[in-house]
């Protein structure tokens, strides 16, 4: 197991901090063509900032969690599925299968993201 591309996320102003821990389930592109990274919910931890850490629904049905204070947004987190989809992608992260469920990739492909078939 490695530690993944993601230790630590940080918002702008450093108030809230979010811990990423294990693997990824795989990786895709957001509705904008944007690389992500999707994880298991229960691989993230709040490292600091609860006060200022806000969980706000966005237009697709996802949750942004974010910073009140900067506006910064660490992720997106979608219930449903479980998943946490963090921008950016590692192309380098060699062991990248695709663990997702089948009924997760199809939540994902409902709220927009594609997710890549893997090596
Ligand atoms: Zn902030």
């Amino acid at each position: 197991m490695s530690n993944g591309p993601y230790g630590q996320l940080a918002c702008g102003c450093g108030a809230v901090t979010l811990l990423v821990c294990g693997a990824p389930l795989g990786h895709g592109r957001d509705a904008e063509g944007e690389p992500v990274s999707l994880w298991p919910q229960e691989a993230i931890q709040l490292g600091q900032g609860a006060d200022e850490l806000e969980v706000v629904p966005d237009a697709s049905g996802v949750d942004a969690w974010q910073c009140w204070r900067c506006g910064e947004r660490l992720l997106h987190a979608d219930d449903e599925a479980g998943v946490a989809v963090l921008a950016g992608s590692s192309e380098d992260d060699d062991e990248a299968g695709v663990a997702l469920t089948a009924a997760q990739q199809r939540r994902l492909a409902a709220l927009g993201y594609r997710v890549d078939a893997g090596p």
